[in-house]
């Protein structure tokens, strides 16, 4: 019997490499309100929490702070840019369809994400990557966000999956795993993800994927 039944990715960071893009996109977005940003914050807080937490955050953080509404007014903005970029150039790994083919054998596969799902399905098509998934947990469909359980846990009783292994980027979706039960892979980036999951999984040289 295999160790796992179901594999739920997170998509920022761990499918794509996503987060350079939306830091460019909300730093060019704000910079018309005299708002800068800058990355080691950005990668140290505003990764993997929903983007109404990241903008309180920047809000109170600016020097003077500000009214987080005229930040957020700006969000319709950064989600244009991050469409029309993200879609002329998918930040995906290039094998990342020949391994969630080889994966998807021998385990049910679900993305689950803070982004949403219209961020997301369009990626996941323009890599053709969607037909990989059997679920797609998205933004606040499961009622709260990451780092609380639900999301991972809507997206296990969506694939019926009694023992997931989640992979995930961020301090919060770690968390979030984990509050839910289920072993968590932790990876730093995408491009690193295919390989610690092979490595986990037991896909070795003399049993390869
Ligand atoms: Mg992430």
């Amino acid at each position: 019997m295999p160790e796992f039944d179901s594999i739920l990715f997170d998509f920022d960071g761990v499918l794509a490499d996503t987060e350079p893009v939306h830091f460019a996109c909300w730093a060019e977005a704000l910079a018309p309100l005299g708002v800068t940003l800058d990355w080691d914050y950005f990668r140290g807080h505003c990764v993997g929490i929903d983007d109404r937490a990241m903008v309180h955050l920047l809000a109170a953080r600016s020097d003077p702070p500000r009214d987080w509404e005229s930040l957020w007014a700006r969000h319709p903005e950064k989600g244009d840019l991050f469409r029309s970029r993200t879609l002329a150039a998918p930040p995906l790994a290039p094998d990342l369809a020949g391994f969630l083919n080889r994966l998807r054998a021998g385990y049910k596969l679900a993305v689950v994400t803070a982004s949403a799902r219209a961020e997301i399905e369009p990626l996941l098509a323009a890599g053709s990557l969607d037909k990989y998934f059997d679920a797609l947990v998205c933004g606040r469909e499961a009622g709260l966000h990451k780092p609380a359980p639900d999301p991972y846990l809507l997206a296990a009783s969506l694939l019926d999956a009694k023992k997931p292994l989640v992979v995930e980027d961020s301090e919060a979706g770690i968390a979030s795993g984990r509050a839910a039960g289920f072993e968590v892979l932790a990876v730093e980036s995408a491009a690193e993800m295919p390989d610690l999951v092979r490595r986990r999984l037991g896909w070795t040289g003399a049993n390869p994927p």
